[in-house]
Parts: C-alpha cells; structure tokens; sequence
C-alpha cells in the first residue's frame, strides 16, 4: 500500500489453517502458503500459488453455502443472532448513526438515502439497512446470491462487476464489508465507485484488522485463504489515500464474532 519494496515472509502454512474453507482450487497440490508483510506500512500480501480469480463467480457459494437452499439457511441463521452478538445489527446501527448524524436533515427529508452494498453476499447486513429506511442496491458476481437478495430481501439486486457496472445511478452511500482483501488490486475497484457517489456521498470501508490479531496467532480468520491483503491501521489509510477519497473517520474494534476490523468512512474532495 506504500509502495515499498521491503517486504518480509511473516507467516508460513503448510497445512490448512482449522478454520480455512477447503475450496476445490486448493486440492491436489501440496499445500504452500505465505504472508509476506511490509516493513515501512505492516501491510500483509498473501502469497499462493492458485489462481483465485474465478473464485467469486460460483466456486465460493458453492464451498461455503451449498446451493440456493444452503444460502437461505445460512442467511436464516446469521439474521436469528441475538443483536449483542450479530456484527451486522451493530454495524447496520453504526453506519445508520453515523450518516445521519453527519448530513442535514432536509437530506433525508423528502427521499430514503440509498445504499449501494458492494459484494453482499448473504446480504444480511443491507436487510437490516433496508429495516432502518434505507433504498438498497446490492452488487455481487454470484446470480444464486442476486436471487435471493430480490426474492427474500426485497432490494434491488444487480449481479455485475463494480468497476463496469452502469444504469445504476448515484448513491448516498457505498458500504464494503469485508470485500475489499478478497480483490488483488483493491484501490482500483474503491477508486471505481468515486464516479457513483452522489455529492457529500460517503464510502463505508470495514477490512480485516491484522496487527490487532497479531497476538493471538497466525491461525486466526483474518489471515486466512482468500484474503489476498490484511491491514494494518497504517495501510488501511493508505489505501483511501491512493484510490484518491479522503479519510474522515477510522475506528479498530473486535465485533461480536470476534473479528478483528478496521472501520471507517471516506469521501471525495469536494470541489
Ligand atoms: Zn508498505
């Protein structure tokens, strides 16, 4: 993310971590996999020799959820937490608290603020922003997951790449959650939707948090299998910074699943 060149092996794995997903790209090889970590910006980049990149057009639904019947348990499971332990009643809260704290009332007056959701998947998180009245769009590669985001969560759903995607319109809001490790050159999708956000609109970053879980280990989720980039708070900055936005908030929390996550908000220069 700083453009050094100083990068150091940081963690090895020559075995699945427990809590890996074994995903068909990954079997009859042996297994090899490293993290490699800057030394000026503690940014993490994996190393594997896979290809990951058809990963998210079927492959990663069809590992982690099954089928169409699969998604809808799980999205049925996570929805049924308990707030104190659902990250996505907490996040719904402080997204929904934050924007309407930061824009004037006459805003939000006359229209729901809409919402696109970049890399849904279950769409858990923008049901609940749909309960809190928002206008919801969610974007994802998978058709099975744009489905059920239609016909279970009543949003509209668009199954497109957000870098070509268009017809969509401009939003208040652009929320990715955990989406932004899984791509191998991430500024260039954040600095994708500068061209969808309506003025004084407002990008919600959350990424996973690699130095606060430094302590417990290299087998925690954060470093795991698909996550291409870990970050660290530094990084993170960096990586508004070079998909030119402009930081305006950023927060390090451990969530209720016990995730370690970077969070904050970004916006484009005014004029
Ligand atoms: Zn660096």
């Amino acid at each position: 993310m700083c453009r050094g060149t100083d990068l150091l092996v940081h963690f090895t794995y020559d075995v699945p971590p427990p809590l890996e997903t074994r995903f068909p790209l990954a079997e009859g090889r042996t297994y090899w996999r490293e993290l490699h970590r800057c030394t000026q910006c503690g940014h993490y980049l994996e190393w594997f020799e896979a290809d990951q990149s058809a990963l998210y057009g079927g492959e990663y639904v069809s590992t982690t959820y099954g089928d169409s019947a699969g998604i809808r348990r799980t999205y049925d499971k996570i929805n049924a937490l308990a707030p104190e332990q659902s990250d996505n009643v907490g996040r719904a809260r402080f997204v929904d608290g934050y924007c309407r704290s930061r824009w004037p009332t006459d805003r939000l007056r006359d229209q729901r603020p809409r919402l696109l959701d970049v890399g849904a998947g279950l769409g858990v998180f923008p049901h609940r922003m749909k309960e809190a009245g928002w206008d919801c769009t969610t974007l994802d590669m998978d058709e099975r997951l744009i489905t059920h985001h239609r016909d279970v969560i009543g949003v509209s759903g668009v199954c497109a790449d957000v870098q070509t995607v268009e017809g969509i319109g401009t939003f208040d809001l652009i929320t990715f959650n955990k989406v932004l490790e899984h791509i191998v050159d991430p500024i260039a999708v954040l600095a994708s939707v500068r061209r969808l956000l309506r003025v004084d609109g407002l990008v919600y970053i959350e990424l996973p948090d690699g130095e606060a879980a430094e302590a417990e280990g290299k087998e925690r989720e954060e470093y795991l299998l698909g996550h291409h980039h870990v970050f660290s708070f530094a990084s993170y900055a960096l990586l508004i910074a070079r998909a030119e936005l402009t930081l305006v908030a950023c927060e390090r929390l451990q969530e209720p699943s016990s995730k370690y996550t970077l969070r904050g908000f970004a916006r484009t220069e005014r004029p």
